[in-house]
């Protein structure tokens, strides 16, 4: 057991609604306008043993640097046990104020990542739980998904702990950028209408002449298809044929 007070939540949360549960029973305080992403460097990934751990980072936090218990960084991604899957583990309750970022302690959120993103880039796995937990804090916060000055108290949203003049830090890492984060993290942004315009795009693909008389004549060039097809206007078959040119373009045949 710890001893570090009300203000330490010590939770594992393995899904959004799990984290969306977690946040409904909590008011959003007011205070919250950013959020600042993190690494952790150490413990790495592999290090990383869960509760065990978070505990003993908030005990050097206490003990050698002498902060308040239970206050330090809010949110913290690592590997599960035994299942390795990424899940986020809240250590100081995100209604208190924490610390993770000298000068910036009044307004931020902070995520940490137990990841050296000085020798790696996040992996796919490490975007994607990042993206969740963001999209969640946001829709519980009404934080922005952007960018924002960690220098000005009216700019709200995310930041990179470097992006602070005062930082002298590379967090969350030399390889970690912020196109390939803010990729992922709009990535589910798309809407309906978006997703119909691209579907829609395919299908008159699909009805149209040209590009399907074209994808059949390439087709009957390499030797995959004989003749052309009598019933060559049925969808299905015609929508195969673009896909089937559309590869072998990819792979330059
Ligand atoms: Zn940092």
């Amino acid at each position: 057991m710890t001893d570090f007070g009300s203000k330490y939540a010590r939770t594992v949360l393995r899904t959004p609604e799990e984290f969306r549960n977690f946040l409904a029973m909590r008011p959003a305080p007011s205070w919250g306008k950013k959020l600042s992403i993190h690494h952790t460097w150490s413990p790495t990934e592999t290090q990383w043993r869960g509760l065990t751990s978070l505990d003993g980072v908030f005990r050097y936090y206490r003990d050698v640097r002498g902060w308040p218990p239970g206050v330090g960084p809010h949110f913290f991604g690592g590997p599960d046990y035994p299942s390795k899957r990424w899940v986020l583990f809240v250590a100081t309750d995100p209604v208190y104020k924490g610390i993770g970022v000298a000068g910036r302690n009044s307004d931020s959120w902070h995520l940490e990542h137990t990841w050296n993103g000085d020798k790696h880039p996040f992996s796919a796995e490490v975007l994607e739980f990042s993206a969740w937990v963001v999209r969640e804090l946001s829709l519980w916060a009404g934080l922005p998904i952007q960018w924002c000055d960690p220098h000005v108290s009216s700019s709200t949203g995310l930041y990179f702990h470097r992006d602070r003049r005062d930082a002298g830090k590379s967090c969350p890492g030399t390889k970690v950028t912020h196109e390939a984060v803010m990729a992922a993290y709009k990535e589910d942004d798309m809407t309906p209408d978006e997703v119909r315009a691209i579907v829609r795009e395919e299908i008159e693909q699909v009805w149209d002449t040209a590009a399907g008389d074209a994808a059949e004549a390439h087709l009957m060039q390499r030797g995959i298809l004989t003749k052309k097809h009598p019933g060559g206007k049925a969808a299905s078959i015609r929508y195969m044929n673009i896909t089937l040119s559309r590869v072998l373009k990819l792979l330059g045949k």
